[in-house]
Order: structure tokens, then C-alpha cells, then sequence
């Protein structure tokens, strides 16, 4: 991508509104835009990122044998009501609508009663056992305060996955399974340090639901943390019988400010029972599936990653998310210089790099201070200064000093 040809421009300063460090750094440097508040708009460089974690989380869910699939986000309310959901005092974050019949329908929130109800017409033996469906799909949340930017919106991506097992044991041994595979997607993601399996409220189905909490400033949760044992505690469930429960010395607990970038729940036979999803037992009987739901926020989880890694230059993206692995800034726009960089990009490109050429032939200044700001991994600048001292001019984004290298050799390298 060249940069002349990129809509979107950086900022000096971000919005006097905007409070949240994920939203400031991400909104000046181009890669989201603020419709409203809680409603964020991802830009070329942004969806490139969303795109990477997105990918990064289909890979592992189609390795425990997740099933990709895309629900509409229109709720009929009789599968609600038939879960007693449908209500705005029992589900308090509902965007309700009418058809223009007058026919009152939901936007998802989740989808356990929507999915649910769908798979009764490809559920009926314990052979169809277990399936683990999942998507990434917009749900929308009329959530109270929405101060944390692409954290906490009020229209987002979840990746959500329902499992639909025959019994306790075989849900069990997929729950644990999961759990697995988010450590490895939090771990690819370059969160992995920072990121505890945290014990939380069950619900009334089981006695733990599990989260996935990142240490941060900005999150919204405070958790009891074992860094030895790498567990943790939601501040929610925190009790004396708790901490018996799980063998954890209280003296070695640290309490931390964390967000929940994902999250792990036993629903048993609550949503079957109540949708009537039912299978005929090798015996012959009829019995409820037994169920689970798996959400992972690719947004939240982009806005900590956001604020974990930036900073004080701006943006700090790890390889493997970053948008581009390599800002490619020419300086000078005599015929030579031109031709030369040109080139570059090209051979960059056929080495199967993805590239932002920065050829709008800007001041310097702007154009290194445009690099810092978007957290592209590498650096590369050519400039007659960089040529006369024998090639280009490399630095990596989190390193402070850049190396000058032939351009043979830093190809070669690639
Ligand atoms: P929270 O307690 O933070 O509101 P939740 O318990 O409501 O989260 P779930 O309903 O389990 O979360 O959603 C699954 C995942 O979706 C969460 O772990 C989080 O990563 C993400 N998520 C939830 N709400 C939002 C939101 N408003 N904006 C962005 N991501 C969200
Ligand atoms: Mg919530």
C-alpha cells in the first residue's frame, strides 16, 4: 500500500472527548474512526489488525474442530421468552426494534437461544454429537457507560462458540480443551504474559465460569492473582471457601486491575431444555444436550493489546497483527531516488512482505513520527544519506537505535 493512496491521516493531538488511551492512539493514527459514542468504525489499517486477530482465533477453533458459520443478528422474542430472557429487567443491555409490521424483534446480544433453536433441525441422535459452531458476528449491547473505547462498544465482533455434547464428560473434556486453545490464541497474540485463567461466577449452571483476564490499568475488572500458579481470582467470587476450593495461599495473592478478553461457560441443559433440543440416547431414551459457550471480544482484545504494547511514540504492534510488517519511508523525490525505492517495494513485495510505502515525499520529521505513530514493526528509510553510508537505514519499532544495511543483503536476509 502506498501511502499516497491511504484515505486516512494521522493526528497530533486525539479527540478533547475521548478518554480511553486504546481510542486516542488508535483514532490519531488513522485506524479507527468515532461515529458515536460506543461506535467505532474500523479503517483500512485498523480492519487489517481486527483481520489478524480474527485469523489468528479461526485457526485455533478450527483445530479443536470448530465449525465456522454466520447467524443473523435479528431476535425473533419467543426464543427469548422461552429462556426468560426476553426481558429488559432480566437482560439489561437489549436494543429492541419493530418490524414494519409492528412485530416487536431484539438485536443479539448473544446467541444461545438463536442457535440453539436452529440446531433442532440437525440434532437428533447421539451420532450429531458433539458440534461446536461458532462465528464471528456483531452483537449489539446497549451497555451503560462506554468509556473504554474499543474496548467496551456498544456494537462489537464477538467470536462466539456453543458446544453441544452428550453428556458432562464429553462437554468436560472439550472445556478443558478450550481453555488450551485460548491460552495459545492469547499466547499468539503476544498477550500471553499478561493474560490468567480467572476463576468466576458460574452462574447458576456451574460453580466456576472461567475468564481470560489481562492485566491492564485500563481494564474494568479486578482479579486475585497466583502468578506461580498463573490462576486467578474475579474479585466477584473472591471468599474465604473460594480460596479453600482452589488451594490458594491469600498471602500470595496480588490484586491487579485486568480485562476480560475472554470467557468460558458450562450452560448445561439450561438452553436445550428450555428450546427443546433434544437427541435419542444409544438406549433409545430422549435426553437435553448438554451445553457450553466460548466468547472471545476480537476488539477488546486489539484495544489491550493497544494499551499494553504502545508508547509514549505511539503504537507498538507485535508481528503476526501488525497491519504491515514493514513502513518504507523515501526521502527526496529526484528520478533516482524514485526509481531506486520503487523497486525496493516491489522486491519487498514479491518477498511475500506486506508493505506501507510512505511516498508522498513529506518532511522527514513527519514521515518518522507517522511510522512511530502506526507501530508498524520495521523501519526502513532510503535516503542519498542512507546510500552514501552503504544502503538503508532499519530499526525496529520497540528498539531505540536503526543499523544501516546493503540493500542486497537486508533482501537476502528476507
Ligand atoms: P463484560 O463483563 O466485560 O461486559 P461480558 O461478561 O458481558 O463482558 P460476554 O458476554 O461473555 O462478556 O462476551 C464475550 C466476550 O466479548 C468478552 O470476554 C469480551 O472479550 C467481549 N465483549 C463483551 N462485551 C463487549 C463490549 N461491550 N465491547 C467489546 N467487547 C465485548
Ligand atoms: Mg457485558
Amino acid at each position: 500500500m502506498r501511502r499516497s493512496q491511504l484515505f486516512t491521516k494521522t493526528q497530533k493531538q486525539a479527540p478533547a472527548d475521548e478518554v480511553s488511551k486504546n481510542a486516542q492512539l488508535l483514532l490519531r493514527a488513522g485506524y479507527i474512526s468515532k461515529q458515536m459514542a460506543g461506535a467505532y468504525e474500523f479503517m483500512p489499517l485498523g480492519l487489517r489488525v481486527l483481520n489478524n486477530i480474527i485469523e489468528i482465533i479461526r485457526q485455533e477453533m478450527n483445530a479443536i474442530g470448530g465449525q465456522e458459520i454466520l447467524m443473523t443478528g435479528l431476535q425473533k422474542p419467543d426464543n427469548w421468552q422461552a429462556s426468560g430472557r426476553w426481558s429488559d429487567e432480566v437482560v439489561d443491555v437489549w436494543f429492541k426494534t419493530k418490524l414494519a409490521s409492528g412485530a416487536e424483534i431484539g438485536l443479539a446480544n448473544t446467541h444461545e437461544e438463536a442457535l440453539t433453536s436452529t440446531l433442532r433441525q440437525f440434532i437428533n441422535s447421539y451420532k450429531d454429537l458433539p458440534v461446536y459452531p461458532y462465528q464471528f458476528q456483531t452483537k449489539f449491547r446497549n451497555e451503560l457507560r462506554a468509556k473504554s473505547g474499543i474496548m467496551r462498544g456498544r456494537e462489537f465482533i464477538m467470536k462466539d462458540l456453543y458446544s453441544f455434547s452428550i453428556d458432562k464428560d464429553q462437554h468436560n473434556e472439550f472445556y478443558e480443551l478450550i481453555t488450551q486453545s485460548y491460552l495459545n490464541i492469547f499466547e499468539r497474540l503476544g498477550i500471553g504474559e499478561s493474560t490468567f485463567l480467572t476463576f468466576a461466577s458460574g452462574g447458576s449452571f456451574a460453580k466456576y465460569s472461567h475468564e481470560f483476564q489481562t492485566i491492564c490499568d485500563a481494564g474494568e475488572d479486578e482479579i486475585y492473582l497466583d502468578r506461580s500458579r498463573k490462576l486467578a481470582v474475579n474479585k466477584e467470587v473472591y471468599n474465604d471457601e473460594v480460596l479453600t476450593d482452589l488451594k490458594l495461599d491469600k498471602t500470595k495473592l496480588e490484586k491487579v486491575k485486568a480485562a476480560e478478553v475472554g470467557n468460558i461457560f458450562t450452560l448445561d441443559t439450561k438452553f436445550s431444555k428450555d428450546l427443546g433440543l433434544n437427541f435419542t440416547t444409544k438406549q433409545g431414551g430422549q435426553q437435553p444436550v448438554f451445553m457450553g459457550s466460548y466468547g472471545i471480544g476480537p476488539g477488546r482484545t486489539m484495544g489491550v493489546i493497544t494499551e499494553l504494547l504502545a508508547d509514549e511514540k505511539g503504537l507498538v504492534w507485535p508481528e503476526g497483527i501488525a497491519p504491515y510488517d514493514m513502513y518504507l519511508i523515501r526521502v527526496g523525490d529526484d528520478h533516482d531516488m524514485v526509481r531506486q525505492a520503487d523497486k525496493l517495494y516491489d522486491d519487498l513485495i514479491k518477498l511475500g512482505k506486506a508493505v506501507l510505502y510512505d511516498d508522498r515525499n513529506e518532511g522527514v520529521g513527519k514521515m518518522l513520527a507517522d511510522a512511530e505513530l502506526m507501530g508498524i514493526p520495521t523501519r526502513v528509510l532510503i535516503s542519498e544519506k542512507s546510500l552514501g553510508a552503504g544502503g538503508l537505514e532499519v530499526r525496529q519499532r520497540t528498539e531505540a537505535d536503526s543499523k544501516v544495511i546493503g540493500i542486497d543483503e537486508f533482501l537476502n536476509k528476507l
